[in-house]
């Protein structure tokens, strides 16, 4: 890196998780690809990683992530209290910002108390960063959970480099501006070096908002980036689409296991067409249009019954907030309806699994499936996407893709594109899926995956850093307090 100070990475959770056994509290490290992408990084500059841990406070939890840091990079716990998780994480995060960000305002709660309690939370966050954060150190927020945090840094005259990645779509201003607090959105975003965006058009959303939120403000192009000013302050900003550790995935998924394993699910559904879909239980997934288009999909093409199976993965998520259960009942609704209508001895139309499946079963399900159906209604990228494309070194399987998830901008030329809420649309295209001949999935599926390879986690994290954030060819002034 060509900055002299540390990395310091500040996260709304640690990227571990707490396990309690009878011999004490364990700490495990998450394995995702942006977790790989990233450790690297903070171990050669020596730096540290800001968060919550995902339990409330505990003295043995704390120690033994000092513990678990090592000499090359620093674990520090944020601890929340129980009413800032149910303010600042279910309330302002998951019951405001997520819903208003996914473009479905109507799910937002606006309550105030939610508000206080997200700018409690980011002064938190501060305090802790201050704590370990050093003059020339590099300071990278990700996600909608901390968009204030520059600005109570800087508030406190920190001078740092601070970045932020957003990792969910940025809405348009007809949406955005529904927020009671939307200047104060925009202006704490502001107060950050570097802003990135999944996609264009959030970047473009973005600049919209700010146009119809702030006044003065100035954009100037220069090059792929743009700087943003505003009553005197600037911030640059671009667009950086997240992505998946290809090689990792497309290695683990062709060993002798994976496949063996592919091939028992196959014959488990007595070699039925099998389409996919893999999703955190989440109302911006589009899981009940999902299951909707299915049943379509038989209502209209009846020579389909017994011929084809959804696999539908669902994993556990924000249980306790009401929209949550709401989708949940929804899902086991509909997955009911379709196998008592549909359904006969020996074949359930749909296959309902509520629970984290391991990674290997995940790797073997890509494998077997013919179609991954990913039709969320809004997602900044969506992972589960590429991940099925790395994992098909076979050249087969097609994947159906919603035209509103970020990952469409790179994956179009080789998916049938969507709109979620078509369901006709969705059950035609999930029809041309199942009979699309192979040499047709193959120059597909060969596009995504070269796509895929070119631009994984590891080239994310690059442009990030190398070319962005710890970049000084703006000449972006650090912002005065
Ligand atoms: N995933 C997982 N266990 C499961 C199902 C999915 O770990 O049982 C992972 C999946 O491999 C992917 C991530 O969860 O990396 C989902 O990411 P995505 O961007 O699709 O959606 P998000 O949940 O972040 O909104």
């Amino acid at each position: 890196m060509n900055h002299e100070g540390r990395l310091i990475l500040v996260s709304n959770r640690l990227p571990v998780s707490v396990v309690r056994s009878s011999n004490g509290v364990e700490i495990q490290q998450s394995s995702g690809g942006l977790v790989s992408a990233l450790l690297p990084l903070l171990k050669s500059s020596g730096g540290c990683w800001i968060g919550w841990p995902g339990a409330d406070y505990d003295a043995e939890i704390e120690s033994e992530l000092q513990r678990e840091s090592s000499a090359e990079f620093h674990l520090q716990p944020v601890f929340l209290s129980q009413s800032e998780k149910q303010y600042f994480y279910d309330g302002c995060c998951n019951e405001i910002l997520w819903p208003l960000f996914h473009d479905l305002q109507s799910r937002c709660n606006f309550d105030p108390l939610y508000w206080s309690s997200y700018l409690e939370v980011n002064e938190t966050f501060a305090d802790a960063v201050e704590r370990s954060a050093r003059r020339n150190d590099f300071i990278w927020v990700h996600d909608y959970h901390l968009m204030l945090l520059a600005d109570c840094l800087r508030s406190r005259g920190v001078r740092s480099r601070m970045a932020y990645f957003h990792h969910i779509p940025f809405p348009p201003p007809d949406v955005f501006e529904k927020l009671p607090w939307r200047a104060e959105i925009l202006r704490g975003l502001l107060r950050f070096s570097t802003l990135g965006f999944q996609t264009e058009r959030d970047r473009r959303n973005f600049f919209a908002c700010l146009r119809r939120c702030l006044s003065g403000v100035q954009i100037k192009k220069i090059g792929a980036r743009f700087l943003v000013s505003v009553e005197g302050r600037h911030t640059e900003a671009a667009t950086f689409p997240i992505s998946i550790d290809y090689e990792r995935l497309a290695c683990d998924s062709v060993s002798p296991e994976i496949l063996a394993e592919a091939d028992q699910i196959r014959r488990d559904f007595s070699d039925r067409k099998l389409v996919l879909g893999v999703d955190r239980l989440d109302y911006t997934k589009g899981i009940p249009e999902r299951l909707i288009a299915f049943r379509t999909l038989l209502e209209q093409r009846p020579e389909l019954r017994g011929q084809v199976a959804l696999v539908q993965v669902t994993v556990p998520s924000r249980e306790q907030i009401p929209k949550y259960q709401e989708c949940k009942i929804a899902v086991e609704r509909l997955v009911s309806e379709i196998n008592g209508a549909f359904g006969g001895p020996g074949w359930a139309p749909v296959t309902y699994i509520h629970r984290s499946v391991p990674y290997n079963r995940l790797l073997a399900l890509y494998r077997a499936a013919h179609v991954a159906l990913v039709t969320p209604l809004k997602d900044g990228m969506n992972l589960v996407a590429k991940e099925f494309c790395a994992a098909r070194s076979d050249e087969q399987g097609v994947l159906v893709l919603s035209e509103f998830a970020g990952a469409a901008v790179e994956l179009r030329r080789g998916a049938l594109l969507v709109n979620p809420y078509d369901f006709e649309g969705v059950a035609s295209a999930l029809h041309e899926a199942l009979r699309m001949p192979e040499f047709q999935q193959r120059i597909r599926m060969q596009a995504m995956r070269r796509m895929v390879q070119g631009s994984d986690v590891y080239r994310w994290c690059k442009n990030c850093c190398g070319q962005a954030l710890f970049r000084d060819q703006f000449q972006v002034a650090a912002q005065s307090a």
